[in-house]
């Protein structure tokens, strides 16, 4: 009696799992072939880029560097240097890791001049160069020459040396 009971047990999941097969041997399947199939990525984002101003063609940032202190990856980085012409600070580099970078948005979050977006929504970016995912945002703007890029700059201050104790400086 038990041995027919396993019997009409395996007939019965044998049947349930050939009737699963069935059902899904005719759907559409959920798989694309990749690479040579892509599907879009709608909640990828894409690396952090520049905005463009529509009327200046130029970049927006202030080098406030609030986003710099906001990321979370430590993966941002900007250089500054004076304005020949009124000393104001000048964008001069503009670098983010995207080996590093997370994706979080924070950064577009807390720039004051929304200069920061995420940008080609290419999911499969890669590379064999650790040094092509460093990103630099500037450099679409100094190719095209637009004007914050092309601003003169003060010659740098040389930084103090420090003179170690009891050297130089003869009182006589
Ligand atoms: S998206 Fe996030 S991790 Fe990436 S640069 Fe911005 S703040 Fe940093
Ligand atoms: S927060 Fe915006 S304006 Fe400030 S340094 Fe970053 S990108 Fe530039």
């Amino acid at each position: 009696m038990n041995y027919l009971k396993k019997i009409i047990q395996g007939f019965w999941n044998l049947s349930v799992g050939m009737t699963i097969t069935m059902r899904y041997f005719f759907k559409k399947p959920v798989t694309v072939i990749y690479p040579k199939e892509r599907i879009p990525m709608k909640r990828f984002k894409g690396p952090i880029a520049f905005v463009v101003d529509e009327k200046s063609s130029d970049h927006l940032c202030i080098a406030c560097n609030a986003c710099i202190k906001t990321c979370p990856s430590r993966c941002m980085s900007l250089e500054i240097g004076k304005s020949a012409a009124d000393g104001k600070r000048v964008l001069t580099d503009f670098k983010v890791n995207y080996m590093l970078c997370s994706l979080c948005s924070l950064c577009i979050e807390v720039c004051p001049t929304d200069a920061l977006k995420h940008d080609d929504p290419n999911y499969d970016f890669v590379s064999l160069t650790q040094k092509e995912l460093v990103m630099d945002l500037l450099e679409p703007f100094e190719k095209k020459g637009t004007p914050l890029t092309k601003i003169p700059l003060a010659p740098a201050t040389p930084k103090p040396v420090a003179t170690p104790t009891g050297a130089g400086g003869s009182s006589t």
